[in-house]
């Protein structure tokens, strides 16, 4: 096996700075691919946690003005991880959310914070560090979509480029006025480089000039090229269908074990099931729920935004009271959203339990101690929190809609596929599918033999990073092949 050099470049990775589920594959696939013979380092931004984590990194260049201040490219490690990091306080040294302010609005530079992160990614790539030439350079998502566009512009011989779509709604905008501070010549701005109805967009840079499109499942490979998933760049997605593929995400089976999960009251597998019952109570008493082994109590764990519709499930709350089950969630975002969960918690004492945050911790409890895991989204590229529900025999909820359709089975699909049954899907995403289905999980749950089928098949699903990663593997070697033709 030839050995790849890959740089990959995102925003965000898991252990070191998370907002979703981009900082999860960020950090897990580079250990997955060290089987699949691929040498991947990841660059991100030097934000106050990286810098405080990455304490001994090396220093590799310096200047004395990079995009309007001194800058530093590191290189260091971290949990297995080989990193580059782009150290530019006056870009990155801010505390909090990676992309927004403390009042919750975009950092205003942002265009020049990720623009600088995508150059850095480019020169990597022409050879600025001697020791790690890539072959490809793996663009994540909008803050790094600029990369394969520095590349392309430059014109000089260069890596294959890969983009990958972890997200189509966030599409890195600015006015086109941006290509003047950046570095990038103006003839960039045309339709077949970043403009983007009349301003500018980093994704959309990223998926006209990368080599190769990914995203993180084959349905949503397939949504984004219509117009409605594609949220205005369905048309771009379609002329470039021949090189775009969906790769599903996996999950760090490490982190994410039963087993040995610290997060947890009392680990558990596949052959001890009942001890899921220890950590039921114990979410209970955590989201002040009745103590209750007989309620289905179902979880939800997620950013509370328009896509995941959980405005759905609040108006499904009726029927949970009614049918007897009790619901904990853990989220955050809209405001609007956290004050109803909120509210209802508070009409619902014993039955309803919400807590408004980002918590790790209590993450795995409701992994551990939930009966059911609902992800109603209305649009889901892959989601992982259902991959994790699997894993520990919560039995996932879902919507019928991208990788939710891809890596849950439902009851009624069985009977038709090679695949034994995980979990329900809905469709289409409405109050009235989800109540209906709600009602089904409900007479399940109650028929021990059904639910204890459920959770064992979902436990047997494999969720792991192992050949999906080999998927990565191949289209890196394959890309490399196709350029040196
Ligand atoms: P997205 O990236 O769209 O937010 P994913 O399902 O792909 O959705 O990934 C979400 C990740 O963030 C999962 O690892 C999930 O456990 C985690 N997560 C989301 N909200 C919270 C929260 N409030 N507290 C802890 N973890 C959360």
């Amino acid at each position: 096996m030839t050995p790849v050099r890959v740089l990959a470049v995102a925003s965000e990775v898991y252990p070191i700075v998370k907002t979703g589920g981009l900082a999860d594959v960020a950090g897990a696939l580079p250990l997955a691919l060290k089987a699949h013979g691929v040498e991947m380092r990841t660059l991100m931004p030097g934000y106050p946690d990286v810098m405080r984590m990455l304490g001994g990194a090396g220093e590799i260049r310096r200047w004395p003005d990079y995009f309007g201040g001194p800058g530093r490219l590191l290189a260091g490690s971290h949990d297995g991880l080989d990193l580059f990091v782009l150290d530019v306080p006056h870009l990155y040294a801010r505390p909090g959310n990676p992309y927004v302010t403390a009042e919750g609005v975009d950092w205003p530079d942002n265009g020049l914070r990720f623009a600088a992160l995508s150059r850095i990614a480019a020169d990597i790539g022409h050879g600025l560090v001697p020791a790690f030439v890539p072959d490809v350079v793996h663009a994540h998502d909008w803050q790094a979509g600029l990369a394969p566009a520095y590349l392309h512009y430059d014109n000089r011989p260069r890596p294959g480029t890969v983009m990958t779509i972890h997200n189509m709604a966030y599409q890195g905008k600015f006015a086109p006025e941006l290509i003047g501070s950046i570095g990038l010549p103006w003839d960039s701005f045309n339709v077949h480089g970043l403009e983007y109805f009349g301003g500018i967009s980093f994704l959309k840079a990223g998926l006209q000039l990368a080599d190769r499109i990914t995203t993180v499942s084959p349905t949503y490979a397939q949504e984004i090229q219509s117009d409605e998933g594609g949220m205005g760049l369905g048309g771009l997605l379609r002329q470039r269908a021949d090189v775009l593929s969906g790769i599903l995400n996996g999950i760090d089976t490490d982190v994410w074990n039963p087993q040995t999960d610290p997060h947890i009251a009392y680990r558990f597998g596949a052959e001890d099931l009942t001890f899921r019952a220890a950590n039921k109570a114990v979410l209970q008493q955590q989201f002040n729920l009745d103590s209750s082994y007989e309620a289905p109590l179902l979880g939800v764990i997620s950013r509370l935004s328009w896509q995941k519709g959980l405005d759905l499930l609040l108006e499904a709350i009726p029927t949970i009271l009614g049918d007897g089950m009790q619901l904990a969630l853990l989220g955050s975002g809209d405001r609007d959203l956290q004050d109803r969960y909120q509210a209802v918690a508070r009409a619902n004492p014993g039955r309803i339990g919400v807590v408004i945050g980002y918590d790790e911790i209590l993450a795995h409890l409701i992994q551990a101690g939930s009966d059911a895991l609902i992800v109603p989204s209305r649009f889901e590229p892959c989601g992982l929190t259902q991959l994790y529900a699997l894993r520990y025999g919560a039995v996932p909820i879902v919507s019928r809609v991208g990788g939710l359709e891809d890596t849950v089975v439902d009851i009624g699909e069985a009977s038709t596929s090679d695949r034994a049954a995980t979990g329900f899907k809905f469709a289409p995403v409405t109050v009235e599918a989800l109540t209906g289905t709600l009602r089904k999980a409900n007479t399940a749950f109650h028929n021990k033999a059904t639910w204890r089928r459920l959770q064992l098949s979902g436990l047997a699903t494999d969720v792991s990073w192992r050949n999906r990663a080999g998927d990565y593997a191949v289209l890196y070697r394959d890309l490399v092949a196709a350029r040196r033709t």
